[in-house]
């Protein structure tokens, strides 16, 4: 077995990209929370955007096939719920990819969320605050779908959860 190193560990999986969201990795949405290693074996603990996310066997299979390429033999993928998954979870450098492809990205809330959708959400095309949400379920439960009357162009935001 390889020598490992977390550093090596934690580069390779944000090199995984969101199934979801391509331009953004796991590690970057914050979906992987940790890493340990346990003798021969990995464990990477994650938690879904939501419970019940589609994209998850996706995911975990990412990430097994992942590590293995990197040497490891025994890789474990750990579900963790709670707590939830939460938009602050997010690093600072994915929220300006996730605008550019054309999801705006969720406000911080700071755990204090009543699952609000925001009136003033900033359009990512053109950054006008003149928008109103057409649909508060967008193609996953994490989006609403917005319409900018600046641009009249219709976006996603990531509702803060
Ligand atoms: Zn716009």
């Amino acid at each position: 077995m390889v020598k490992l190193a977390f550093d090596d560990i934690w580069r390779a999986l944000d090199e995984i990209a969101d199934p979801e969201i391509p331009v953004v990795s796991l590690v970057e949405m914050g979906i992987v929370r940790d890493v340990q290693i346990q003798n021969d074996a990995v464990i990477v603990s994650m938690t879904p955007t939501f419970a019940g996310c589609p994209a998850f066997e996706q995911m975990r299979a990412a990430i097994v096939e992942k590590l293995r390429a990197l040497g490891v033999e025994r890789v474990e993928v750990k579900i963790v719920l709670t707590p939830p998954w939460s938009s602050d979870w997010i690093a600072e450098s994915a929220r300006a990819k996730l605008k550019s492809f054309g999801l705006a990205p969720p406000p911080q809330h700071g755990g204090n969320v009543q699952l609000f959708f925001p009136d003033a959400v900033a359009c990512p095309y053109c950054n006008s605050t003149n928008t109103r949400v057409t649909n508060h379920f967008g193609p996953t439960l994490c989006r609403a779908i917005y319409f900018c009357r600046n641009c009249q162009q219709p976006f996603e935001q990531f509702k803060p959860l």
